[in-house]
Protein backbone atom coordinates (compact mmCIF):
# COMPACT_ATOMS: atom_id res chain seq x y z
CA UNK A 1 0.00 0.00 0.00
CA UNK A 2 1.04 3.18 -0.94
CA UNK A 3 1.14 6.46 1.49
CA UNK A 4 -2.09 7.33 -0.50
CA UNK A 5 -3.91 4.44 -0.29
CA UNK A 6 -3.41 4.25 3.36
CA UNK A 7 -4.65 7.85 4.00
CA UNK A 8 -7.43 7.56 1.50
CA UNK A 9 -8.70 3.98 3.35
CA UNK A 10 -7.89 5.84 7.06
CA UNK A 11 -9.65 8.80 5.42
CA UNK A 12 -12.74 6.78 4.30
CA UNK A 13 -13.32 5.51 7.60
CA UNK A 14 -13.62 8.99 9.00
CA UNK A 15 -16.20 10.07 6.16
CA UNK A 16 -18.22 7.48 7.73
CA UNK A 17 -18.61 8.27 10.88
CA UNK A 18 -18.95 11.77 10.09
CA UNK A 19 -22.25 10.33 8.17
CA UNK A 20 -23.24 8.71 10.90
CA UNK A 21 -23.10 11.76 13.17
CA UNK A 22 -24.60 13.34 10.68
CA UNK A 23 -27.73 11.20 10.85
CA UNK A 24 -27.70 11.08 14.56
CA UNK A 25 -28.64 15.16 13.78
CA UNK A 26 -31.21 14.24 11.01
CA UNK A 27 -32.46 11.63 13.95
CA UNK A 28 -32.72 14.41 16.43
CA UNK A 29 -34.74 17.24 14.04
CA UNK A 30 -37.12 14.44 13.38
CA UNK A 31 -38.14 11.40 14.78
CA UNK A 32 -36.17 10.94 18.00
CA UNK A 33 -37.98 10.63 20.84
CA UNK A 34 -38.19 13.86 23.42
CA UNK A 35 -37.30 12.39 26.28
CA UNK A 36 -34.30 10.86 24.78
CA UNK A 37 -32.23 13.90 24.43
CA UNK A 38 -29.74 13.82 27.48
CA UNK A 39 -28.70 10.23 26.26
CA UNK A 40 -28.48 11.67 22.98
CA UNK A 41 -26.19 14.74 24.07
CA UNK A 42 -23.78 12.07 25.36
CA UNK A 43 -24.17 9.62 22.21
CA UNK A 44 -23.11 12.43 19.98
CA UNK A 45 -20.73 13.99 22.11
CA UNK A 46 -18.60 10.83 22.31
CA UNK A 47 -18.90 9.99 18.46
CA UNK A 48 -17.53 13.52 17.96
CA UNK A 49 -14.79 12.94 20.35
CA UNK A 50 -13.49 9.48 17.99
CA UNK A 51 -13.99 11.75 15.35
CA UNK A 52 -12.22 14.92 16.02
CA UNK A 53 -9.36 12.45 17.06
CA UNK A 54 -9.57 10.98 13.95
CA UNK A 55 -9.34 14.32 12.13
CA UNK A 56 -6.33 15.20 14.42
CA UNK A 57 -3.97 11.96 13.98
CA UNK A 58 -0.56 12.74 13.71
CA UNK A 59 -0.46 9.72 11.15
CA UNK A 60 -1.90 12.21 8.60
CA UNK A 61 0.50 14.52 8.52
CA UNK A 62 2.91 11.60 7.70
CA UNK A 63 0.85 10.23 5.57
CA UNK A 64 0.65 14.04 3.50
CA UNK A 65 4.49 13.87 3.63
CA UNK A 66 5.15 11.39 0.95
CA UNK A 67 1.87 10.73 -0.43
CA UNK A 68 1.90 11.50 -3.94
CA UNK A 69 -1.13 12.28 -6.64
CA UNK A 70 -1.36 10.27 -9.77
CA UNK A 71 -3.92 12.13 -11.43
CA UNK A 72 -6.16 15.36 -11.08
CA UNK A 73 -8.53 13.60 -8.51
CA UNK A 74 -6.30 12.67 -6.33
CA UNK A 75 -4.35 15.84 -6.19
CA UNK A 76 -7.72 17.59 -5.13
CA UNK A 77 -8.62 14.57 -2.43
CA UNK A 78 -5.12 15.34 -0.97
CA UNK A 79 -5.63 19.06 -0.97
CA UNK A 80 -9.13 18.58 0.75
CA UNK A 81 -7.76 16.28 3.38
CA UNK A 82 -4.85 18.86 3.89
CA UNK A 83 -6.84 21.90 4.32
CA UNK A 84 -8.60 20.23 7.03
CA UNK A 85 -5.49 18.76 8.88
CA UNK A 86 -3.77 21.69 8.72
CA UNK A 87 -6.86 23.37 10.20
CA UNK A 88 -7.65 21.31 13.01
CA UNK A 89 -4.04 21.24 13.73
CA UNK A 90 -3.79 25.01 14.32
CA UNK A 91 -6.73 25.06 17.13
CA UNK A 92 -5.46 24.36 20.15
CA UNK A 93 -7.92 21.02 21.58
CA UNK A 94 -8.96 23.48 24.89
CA UNK A 95 -10.13 26.06 22.39
CA UNK A 96 -11.92 23.92 20.08
CA UNK A 97 -13.49 21.97 23.77
CA UNK A 98 -14.57 25.59 24.92
CA UNK A 99 -16.25 26.21 21.77
CA UNK A 100 -17.99 22.78 21.46
CA UNK A 101 -19.08 23.79 25.19
CA UNK A 102 -20.53 26.98 24.56
CA UNK A 103 -22.17 26.94 21.78
CA UNK A 104 -23.90 23.74 22.35
CA UNK A 105 -25.67 25.55 25.24
CA UNK A 106 -26.08 28.81 23.66
CA UNK A 107 -28.76 27.96 21.10
CA UNK A 108 -30.85 27.37 24.20
CA UNK A 109 -30.27 30.41 25.60
CA UNK A 110 -30.86 32.38 22.04
CA UNK A 111 -34.22 30.53 21.38
CA UNK A 112 -35.48 31.42 25.01
CA UNK A 113 -33.93 35.04 24.52
CA UNK A 114 -35.62 35.58 21.21
CA UNK A 115 -39.02 33.69 22.91
CA UNK A 116 -39.15 36.68 25.33
CA UNK A 117 -37.83 39.22 22.67
CA UNK A 118 -34.41 40.24 25.42
CA UNK A 119 -31.40 40.74 23.56
CA UNK A 120 -29.74 41.36 27.30
CA UNK A 121 -30.36 37.91 28.54
CA UNK A 122 -28.42 36.53 24.98
CA UNK A 123 -25.78 39.34 24.93
CA UNK A 124 -23.48 37.88 27.41
CA UNK A 125 -23.84 34.49 25.99
CA UNK A 126 -23.09 36.10 22.19
CA UNK A 127 -20.18 38.06 23.81
CA UNK A 128 -18.44 34.91 24.96
CA UNK A 129 -19.17 33.04 21.35
CA UNK A 130 -17.59 36.18 19.72
CA UNK A 131 -14.58 36.26 21.86
CA UNK A 132 -14.13 31.93 21.36
CA UNK A 133 -14.58 32.26 17.55
CA UNK A 134 -12.15 35.41 17.07
CA UNK A 135 -9.49 33.36 19.20
CA UNK A 136 -9.82 30.56 17.01
CA UNK A 137 -9.82 32.75 13.88
CA UNK A 138 -6.90 34.21 15.17
CA UNK A 139 -5.12 30.80 15.48
CA UNK A 140 -6.06 30.07 12.11
CA UNK A 141 -5.58 33.07 10.42
CA UNK A 142 -2.20 32.88 11.46
CA UNK A 143 -1.43 37.20 11.28
CA UNK A 144 -3.96 37.37 8.15
CA UNK A 145 -7.53 38.81 7.96
CA UNK A 146 -9.43 36.71 11.03
CA UNK A 147 -12.88 37.22 8.87
CA UNK A 148 -10.95 35.61 5.93
CA UNK A 149 -10.14 32.22 8.36
CA UNK A 150 -13.56 31.77 9.06
CA UNK A 151 -15.21 31.98 5.63
CA UNK A 152 -12.46 29.76 4.81
CA UNK A 153 -14.47 27.13 6.33
CA UNK A 154 -17.75 27.80 3.94
CA UNK A 155 -16.27 29.61 0.86
CA UNK A 156 -12.94 28.11 0.61
CA UNK A 157 -10.78 30.23 -1.74
CA UNK A 158 -12.70 33.45 -1.53
CA UNK A 159 -11.78 36.39 0.48
CA UNK A 160 -14.24 39.13 2.53
CA UNK A 161 -12.58 41.91 0.28
CA UNK A 162 -14.17 39.92 -2.83
CA UNK A 163 -17.52 39.13 -1.73
CA UNK A 164 -17.17 42.83 -0.49
CA UNK A 165 -17.04 44.20 -4.27
CA UNK A 166 -19.75 41.52 -5.42
CA UNK A 167 -21.93 42.98 -3.15
CA UNK A 168 -21.31 46.91 -3.81
CA UNK A 169 -21.87 45.99 -7.41
CA UNK A 170 -24.97 43.87 -6.37
CA UNK A 171 -26.65 46.23 -3.42
CA UNK A 172 -27.51 49.67 -5.41
CA UNK A 173 -29.38 48.20 -8.22
CA UNK A 174 -31.73 45.70 -5.78
CA UNK A 175 -32.58 48.60 -3.43
CA UNK A 176 -33.64 50.62 -6.55
CA UNK A 177 -35.48 47.63 -7.83
CA UNK A 178 -37.12 47.08 -4.44
CA UNK A 179 -37.75 50.81 -4.67
CA UNK A 180 -39.81 50.97 -8.11
CA UNK A 181 -41.59 47.69 -7.58
CA UNK A 182 -42.68 49.49 -3.83
CA UNK A 183 -43.98 52.55 -5.77
CA UNK A 184 -45.48 51.19 -9.14
CA UNK A 185 -48.68 50.71 -7.53
CA UNK A 186 -49.29 47.22 -9.12
CA UNK A 187 -50.90 45.28 -6.16
CA UNK A 188 -50.42 41.46 -6.21
CA UNK A 189 -52.84 39.56 -4.18
CA UNK A 190 -51.58 37.12 -1.74
CA UNK A 191 -52.80 33.47 -1.25
CA UNK A 192 -55.90 33.20 1.19
CA UNK A 193 -57.80 30.54 2.87
CA UNK A 194 -56.50 27.07 4.40
CA UNK A 195 -54.88 24.16 2.32
CA UNK A 196 -54.99 20.75 4.08
CA UNK A 197 -51.85 19.07 5.23
CA UNK A 198 -52.15 15.99 3.70
CA UNK A 199 -53.06 17.76 0.44
CA UNK A 200 -49.47 20.07 0.62
CA UNK A 201 -47.13 16.88 1.84
CA UNK A 202 -48.89 14.99 -1.47
CA UNK A 203 -48.01 17.72 -3.63
CA UNK A 204 -44.38 18.18 -2.07
CA UNK A 205 -43.83 14.57 -2.64
CA UNK A 206 -44.71 14.88 -6.52
CA UNK A 207 -42.66 18.15 -6.31
CA UNK A 208 -39.66 16.11 -5.03
CA UNK A 209 -39.86 13.30 -7.71
CA UNK A 210 -40.43 16.06 -10.69
CA UNK A 211 -37.09 17.69 -9.80
CA UNK A 212 -35.02 13.89 -9.65
CA UNK A 213 -34.87 13.25 -5.95
CA UNK A 214 -33.98 10.04 -6.12
CA UNK A 215 -36.43 8.24 -3.12
CA UNK A 216 -34.68 5.57 -3.24
CA UNK A 217 -31.77 6.57 -2.06
CA UNK A 218 -33.78 9.46 -0.01
CA UNK A 219 -36.52 10.00 2.13
CA UNK A 220 -38.89 13.14 2.69
CA UNK A 221 -39.63 14.35 6.87
CA UNK A 222 -41.42 16.77 8.85
CA UNK A 223 -39.15 19.13 10.81
CA UNK A 224 -39.49 22.59 12.42
CA UNK A 225 -37.26 24.16 10.14
CA UNK A 226 -36.53 22.47 6.67
CA UNK A 227 -32.94 21.45 6.05
CA UNK A 228 -31.05 18.35 3.85
CA UNK A 229 -28.98 16.10 5.39
CA UNK A 230 -26.17 13.34 4.37
CA UNK A 231 -23.88 12.36 1.24
CA UNK A 232 -23.52 9.70 -1.47
CA UNK A 233 -26.60 6.65 -1.56
CA UNK A 234 -27.91 8.40 1.57
CA UNK A 235 -29.34 12.12 1.10
CA UNK A 236 -32.48 13.06 3.66
CA UNK A 237 -34.89 16.61 3.15
CA UNK A 238 -36.85 17.89 5.16
CA UNK A 239 -39.71 19.92 5.03
CA UNK A 240 -42.63 21.39 7.02
CA UNK A 241 -46.20 22.71 6.35
CA UNK A 242 -48.73 25.28 7.35
CA UNK A 243 -52.06 25.39 6.47
CA UNK A 244 -52.46 28.82 5.21
CA UNK A 245 -49.42 29.09 3.15
CA UNK A 246 -48.72 25.91 1.00
CA UNK A 247 -46.12 28.29 -0.37
CA UNK A 248 -44.02 27.42 2.53
CA UNK A 249 -43.76 23.97 1.78
CA UNK A 250 -43.27 23.68 -1.83
CA UNK A 251 -41.12 26.12 -2.07
CA UNK A 252 -38.68 24.46 0.89
CA UNK A 253 -39.23 21.09 -0.36
CA UNK A 254 -38.25 22.63 -3.88
CA UNK A 255 -35.16 24.16 -1.88
CA UNK A 256 -33.55 20.84 -0.07
CA UNK A 257 -34.28 18.86 -3.53
CA UNK A 258 -31.79 21.16 -4.82
CA UNK A 259 -29.41 20.56 -1.72
CA UNK A 260 -29.91 17.01 -1.57
CA UNK A 261 -29.85 16.47 -6.23
CA UNK A 262 -26.20 17.91 -5.77
CA UNK A 263 -25.37 15.46 -3.43
CA UNK A 264 -27.07 12.89 -4.95
CA UNK A 265 -25.65 13.72 -8.28
CA UNK A 266 -21.82 13.42 -7.04
CA UNK A 267 -20.26 10.61 -8.74
CA UNK A 268 -20.06 7.47 -7.11
CA UNK A 269 -16.71 7.69 -7.54
CA UNK A 270 -15.69 9.92 -4.61
CA UNK A 271 -18.65 8.18 -2.53
CA UNK A 272 -17.40 8.68 1.50
CA UNK A 273 -14.15 10.82 0.25
CA UNK A 274 -13.47 14.07 0.58
CA UNK A 275 -14.82 15.22 -2.53
CA UNK A 276 -17.87 13.08 -2.15
CA UNK A 277 -19.71 16.07 -1.05
CA UNK A 278 -20.82 19.41 -2.14
CA UNK A 279 -17.49 21.76 -2.39
CA UNK A 280 -18.97 24.45 0.07
CA UNK A 281 -22.41 26.67 0.98
CA UNK A 282 -22.05 28.84 -1.57
CA UNK A 283 -22.20 25.92 -4.36
CA UNK A 284 -24.53 24.19 -2.59
CA UNK A 285 -26.92 27.33 -2.22
CA UNK A 286 -26.43 28.09 -5.95
CA UNK A 287 -28.21 24.58 -6.64
CA UNK A 288 -31.07 24.72 -3.75
CA UNK A 289 -31.82 28.54 -5.43
CA UNK A 290 -31.82 27.90 -9.27
CA UNK A 291 -33.98 24.77 -8.45
CA UNK A 292 -36.05 26.95 -6.50
CA UNK A 293 -36.51 30.19 -7.96
CA UNK A 294 -34.74 30.26 -11.47
CA UNK A 295 -36.50 27.05 -12.31
CA UNK A 296 -39.65 26.82 -9.41
CA UNK A 297 -40.56 29.93 -9.58
CA UNK A 298 -40.60 30.37 -13.12
CA UNK A 299 -43.47 31.37 -15.24
CA UNK A 300 -43.59 27.90 -17.04
CA UNK A 301 -43.28 25.96 -13.68
CA UNK A 302 -45.50 27.41 -11.37
CA UNK A 303 -48.23 26.73 -14.95
CA UNK A 304 -47.18 23.08 -13.75
CA UNK A 305 -47.49 23.71 -10.20
CA UNK A 306 -51.36 25.98 -10.46
CA UNK A 307 -52.55 22.65 -12.14
CA UNK A 308 -51.43 20.57 -9.48
CA UNK A 309 -52.46 22.45 -7.11
CA UNK A 310 -56.14 22.73 -8.53
CA UNK A 311 -56.31 18.92 -8.43
CA UNK A 312 -55.58 18.54 -5.06
CA UNK A 313 -57.15 21.37 -3.83
CA UNK A 314 -60.03 22.45 -5.87
CA UNK A 315 -60.75 26.04 -7.02
CA UNK A 316 -58.56 28.10 -4.44
CA UNK A 317 -59.53 31.48 -5.60
CA UNK A 318 -56.40 32.66 -8.20
CA UNK A 319 -58.04 32.98 -11.43
CA UNK A 320 -55.60 31.82 -13.94
CA UNK A 321 -51.56 30.72 -14.45
CA UNK A 322 -50.83 33.94 -15.19
CA UNK A 323 -52.39 35.57 -11.70
CA UNK A 324 -50.77 32.72 -9.95
CA UNK A 325 -47.48 33.39 -10.92
CA UNK A 326 -47.77 36.43 -9.59
CA UNK A 327 -48.99 35.58 -6.55
CA UNK A 328 -46.38 33.06 -6.34
CA UNK A 329 -43.70 36.35 -6.89
CA UNK A 330 -45.26 38.82 -4.59
CA UNK A 331 -42.93 40.96 -3.38
CA UNK A 332 -43.09 42.47 0.35
CA UNK A 333 -40.82 44.16 2.63
CA UNK A 334 -40.70 41.89 5.62
CA UNK A 335 -38.41 41.99 8.70
CA UNK A 336 -37.36 38.03 8.58
CA UNK A 337 -35.24 36.94 6.03
CA UNK A 338 -36.35 33.20 5.79
CA UNK A 339 -39.61 34.76 4.48
CA UNK A 340 -38.32 37.19 2.11
CA UNK A 341 -38.55 37.53 -1.58
CA UNK A 342 -35.95 37.43 -4.20
CA UNK A 343 -35.58 41.01 -3.99
CA UNK A 344 -35.18 41.33 -0.28
CA UNK A 345 -33.29 38.03 0.50
CA UNK A 346 -30.05 39.28 -0.39
CA UNK A 347 -30.87 42.96 0.92
CA UNK A 348 -31.27 40.65 4.48
CA UNK A 349 -27.80 38.99 3.93
CA UNK A 350 -25.76 42.09 3.20
CA UNK A 351 -27.01 43.71 6.51
CA UNK A 352 -25.84 40.28 8.13
CA UNK A 353 -21.90 40.26 6.29
CA UNK A 354 -21.48 44.10 7.28
CA UNK A 355 -22.10 43.82 10.91
CA UNK A 356 -20.70 40.46 11.46
CA UNK A 357 -17.66 41.32 9.58
CA UNK A 358 -17.78 44.76 12.12
CA UNK A 359 -18.17 42.17 15.03
CA UNK A 360 -15.34 40.15 14.22
CA UNK A 361 -13.17 43.25 13.61
CA UNK A 362 -13.99 44.80 16.76
CA UNK A 363 -15.24 47.85 15.17
CA UNK A 364 -18.94 47.15 16.86
CA UNK A 365 -19.46 45.80 20.07
CA UNK A 366 -22.06 43.01 20.82
CA UNK A 367 -23.90 45.81 23.15
CA UNK A 368 -24.56 48.30 20.03
CA UNK A 369 -25.05 45.28 17.55
CA UNK A 370 -29.75 46.02 18.23
CA UNK A 371 -29.16 49.59 17.10
CA UNK A 372 -26.17 49.04 14.22
CA UNK A 373 -29.03 46.15 13.20
CA UNK A 374 -32.39 48.69 13.48
CA UNK A 375 -30.77 51.49 11.62
CA UNK A 376 -29.22 49.67 9.00
CA UNK A 377 -32.59 47.77 8.22
CA UNK A 378 -34.46 50.86 8.51
CA UNK A 379 -32.21 52.42 5.85
CA UNK A 380 -32.03 49.89 2.94
CA UNK A 381 -36.04 48.12 3.77
CA UNK A 382 -37.69 51.91 4.87
CA UNK A 383 -38.68 50.15 8.21
CA UNK A 384 -38.53 49.79 11.50
CA UNK A 385 -38.00 46.86 13.18
CA UNK A 386 -40.65 46.32 16.28
CA UNK A 387 -39.12 43.80 18.06
CA UNK A 388 -35.75 42.02 18.88
CA UNK A 389 -37.31 38.49 17.35
CA UNK A 390 -37.73 40.38 14.15
CA UNK A 391 -34.52 41.90 14.41
CA UNK A 392 -31.26 40.61 15.44
CA UNK A 393 -32.13 37.83 17.69
CA UNK A 394 -34.28 36.16 14.40
CA UNK A 395 -31.56 33.98 13.05
CA UNK A 396 -29.84 30.93 15.24
CA UNK A 397 -26.11 31.54 13.20
CA UNK A 398 -24.32 33.58 15.49
CA UNK A 399 -25.46 31.95 18.59
CA UNK A 400 -23.95 28.46 17.79
CA UNK A 401 -21.17 30.56 16.38
CA UNK A 402 -21.34 30.61 12.30
CA UNK A 403 -19.83 33.92 11.58
CA UNK A 404 -18.29 33.77 8.02
CA UNK A 405 -21.63 32.15 7.04
CA UNK A 406 -24.22 34.71 5.54
CA UNK A 407 -22.37 35.89 2.72
CA UNK A 408 -22.95 32.64 1.00
CA UNK A 409 -26.61 32.52 1.54
CA UNK A 410 -26.09 35.41 -1.33
CA UNK A 411 -23.06 33.93 -3.24
CA UNK A 412 -25.53 30.90 -4.17
CA UNK A 413 -27.90 33.39 -5.89
CA UNK A 414 -24.82 35.04 -7.70
CA UNK A 415 -23.84 31.30 -8.44
CA UNK A 416 -27.41 30.41 -9.63
CA UNK A 417 -27.51 33.74 -11.88
CA UNK A 418 -24.19 32.65 -13.78
CA UNK A 419 -25.43 28.97 -13.68
CA UNK A 420 -29.15 30.00 -15.46
CA UNK A 421 -27.96 31.94 -17.96
CA UNK A 422 -25.82 29.22 -18.95
CA UNK A 423 -28.26 26.87 -18.30
CA UNK A 424 -31.00 28.82 -20.45
CA UNK A 425 -28.16 29.14 -23.58
CA UNK A 426 -27.72 25.29 -23.49
CA UNK A 427 -31.52 24.45 -23.49
CA UNK A 428 -33.21 27.20 -25.08
CA UNK A 429 -36.69 25.10 -24.82
CA UNK A 430 -36.27 24.49 -21.17
CA UNK A 431 -39.95 26.27 -20.63
CA UNK A 432 -41.66 23.86 -22.98
CA UNK A 433 -40.28 20.99 -20.28
CA UNK A 434 -40.77 22.74 -17.18
CA UNK A 435 -44.21 23.42 -18.38
CA UNK A 436 -45.24 19.91 -18.54
CA UNK A 437 -43.51 19.74 -14.79
CA UNK A 438 -40.31 17.99 -16.56
CA UNK A 439 -37.34 19.54 -15.26
CA UNK A 440 -34.69 17.17 -16.45
CA UNK A 441 -32.89 19.44 -19.43
CA UNK A 442 -31.87 21.26 -16.18
CA UNK A 443 -31.28 19.08 -13.77
CA UNK A 444 -29.49 16.91 -16.12
CA UNK A 445 -27.52 19.70 -17.10
CA UNK A 446 -26.68 20.91 -14.02
CA UNK A 447 -25.87 17.12 -12.99
CA UNK A 448 -23.35 17.13 -15.72
CA UNK A 449 -21.64 20.34 -15.61
CA UNK A 450 -21.56 21.07 -12.07
CA UNK A 451 -23.00 18.63 -9.55
CA UNK A 452 -21.00 15.29 -10.65
CA UNK A 453 -17.74 16.72 -9.73
CA UNK A 454 -18.30 17.09 -6.16
CA UNK A 455 -15.48 18.77 -3.96
CA UNK A 456 -13.12 18.97 -7.06
CA UNK A 457 -13.00 22.25 -8.12
CA UNK A 458 -12.47 24.98 -6.04
CA UNK A 459 -16.03 27.40 -5.78
CA UNK A 460 -15.34 30.09 -8.03
CA UNK A 461 -13.62 27.29 -10.32
CA UNK A 462 -16.48 25.25 -10.67
CA UNK A 463 -19.10 27.77 -11.51
CA UNK A 464 -16.55 29.67 -13.80
CA UNK A 465 -16.32 26.13 -15.94
CA UNK A 466 -20.15 25.46 -15.85
CA UNK A 467 -21.16 28.79 -16.77
CA UNK A 468 -18.34 29.51 -19.11
CA UNK A 469 -17.95 33.32 -17.88
CA UNK A 470 -16.56 34.72 -15.04
CA UNK A 471 -18.02 35.26 -11.95
CA UNK A 472 -20.15 38.10 -12.30
CA UNK A 473 -23.75 39.93 -10.01
CA UNK A 474 -24.74 41.29 -14.04
CA UNK A 475 -26.67 37.58 -14.41
CA UNK A 476 -28.67 37.64 -11.36
CA UNK A 477 -29.36 41.15 -11.91
CA UNK A 478 -30.81 41.16 -15.04
CA UNK A 479 -32.91 37.86 -14.32
CA UNK A 480 -34.38 40.09 -11.45
CA UNK A 481 -34.85 43.33 -13.35
CA UNK A 482 -36.73 41.44 -16.04
CA UNK A 483 -38.59 39.12 -14.23
CA UNK A 484 -40.36 41.79 -11.52
CA UNK A 485 -40.39 44.60 -14.65
CA UNK A 486 -42.41 42.08 -16.16
CA UNK A 487 -44.52 41.43 -12.80
CA UNK A 488 -45.12 44.21 -11.98
CA UNK A 489 -45.20 46.82 -14.94
CA UNK A 490 -42.36 48.86 -14.41
ZN1 LIG B 1 -30.26 26.22 1.59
Amino acid sequence: MSAYDDLMAFQRETEALGQVAGRLGWDQETVMPRGAAPQRAEEMAALTGVIHNRRTDPRIGTWLETAEASDEVEAAQLREIRRGFERTSRVPAELAAEIAKVTSTAQGIWAEARAADDFGAFSPTLDRVLELRREEAAALADGGDLYDALLEDYEPGTSATEIEALFNALRPRLVDLRARVLASGTQVEKLTGDFPEDGQLKISEQLARAFGYDMSCGRIDRAVHPFSSGSGLDVRITTRTSLGDPFNCFYSTIHEVGHAAYEQGISTDFLLTPLGRGVSMGVHESQSRIYENQLGRGRAFTGYLFGRMKDVFGDFGVADEDAFYQVVNRVAPGMIRTEADEIHYNLHVMLRFDLERALISGDLLVKDLPGAWNDRFEADFGVKVDKMSDGCLQDVHWSVGLFGYFPTYTLGNVYAGCLNQALRAAVPDLDAHLARGDTAPATGWLRENLQQYGGTYLPSDIIERASGRALSVEPLLTYLEAKFAEIYSL
